[in-house]
């Protein structure tokens, strides 16, 4: 885990990267910034957090390290120890992390819940949507600090390093830690909430015929295993759908449940 700070005394500010290592857009993002002297005027953390899946450019080298949260300093599982490190250099700090996927390629966040901390920020990132897992996805790092993830584009573009860079801007726009004139502009942000997993079998083919963040009706036909199509018993909206992203689960089935 490499951490920087810039500024002088107790960062209430954090961003992380590359909480999984094939997730290079993180590193990559904030490695740019530590080069681009930026003028701040509060202190901020930056924190690229699993070096060694990075190295391999592998998702994690032990254990998903976004799976295992708080963690445990005595764990056998290296990402299990990450874990409780990378919590300690971040409790008390409201926090931006940064991830990508193989399923969308437009940025959108992600929130344990819709309260003041995503009412704050969101409007000021580029992104097309919020999302709000509702303590659905266990151990992950939403639960356990103040912190938006954002899914930055497909994992390994150059884009979603670019879109990285801006939304890292924005957050320290947001959070009045970047000094000078911050760009104000505010969007309206849906939110869609996490319902269930769409499970997938591991000794299947899949193929998607959906898109991410749009309404699937009941009866409609949204993935074919094999041979076999897979009709939605009741209406949702796809989220980080897609035939490779999970060993198994296909993705994630949303209510729309407002805007911000
Ligand atoms: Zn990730």
């Amino acid at each position: 885990m490499r951490v920087e700070q810039l500024g002088e005394g107790e960062p209430n500010f954090a961003v992380v990267g590359s909480i999984h290592g094939d997730e290079p857009c993180g590193a990559h993002a904030i490695e740019t910034l530590l080069d681009a002297d930026l003028s701040i005027d509060r202190p901020v953390k930056f924190i690229i957090a699993n070096e060694r899946a990075l190295d391999h450019n592998v998702r994690y080298t032990e254990t998903d390290l976004n799976r295992v949260f708080p963690g445990d300093p005595d764990a056998d599982a290296y990402e299990t120890r990450l874990a409780h490190e990378l919590l300690k250099e971040i409790r008390g700090c409201t926090t931006l992390s940064l991830h990508s996927t193989q399923s969308y390629s437009h940025p959108f966040a992600i929130v344990d819940e819709t309260g003041p901390l995503a009412e704050t920020i969101c409007p000021h990132l580029s992104i097309d949507v919020l999302v709000e897992t509702g303590g659905f996805v266990k151990n992950t790092l939403v639960g356990y600090v103040d912190v938006v993830e954002v899914e930055c584009g497909m994992q390994g573009s150059k884009q979603a390093t670019e879109n990285a860079i801006e939304l890292i801007r924005e957050f320290l726009g947001a959070t009045g830690v970047l000094s000078g004139p911050v760009e104000t502009e505010t969007s309206t942000v849906p939110v869609y909430q996490l319902q269930r997993q769409i499970p997938k079998d591991p000794e299947s083919s899949y193929a998607v015929h959906v898109d991410n963040f749009e309404r699937v009706d009941a009866g409609a036909p949204y993935a074919t295993s094999d041979e076999t199509e897979i009709r939605a018993e009741e209406p949702f909206y796809p989220v980080l759908m897609s035939s490779q992203g999970y060993e198994r689960q296909l993705g994630y089935a949303a209510d729309r449940s407002g805007t911000l």
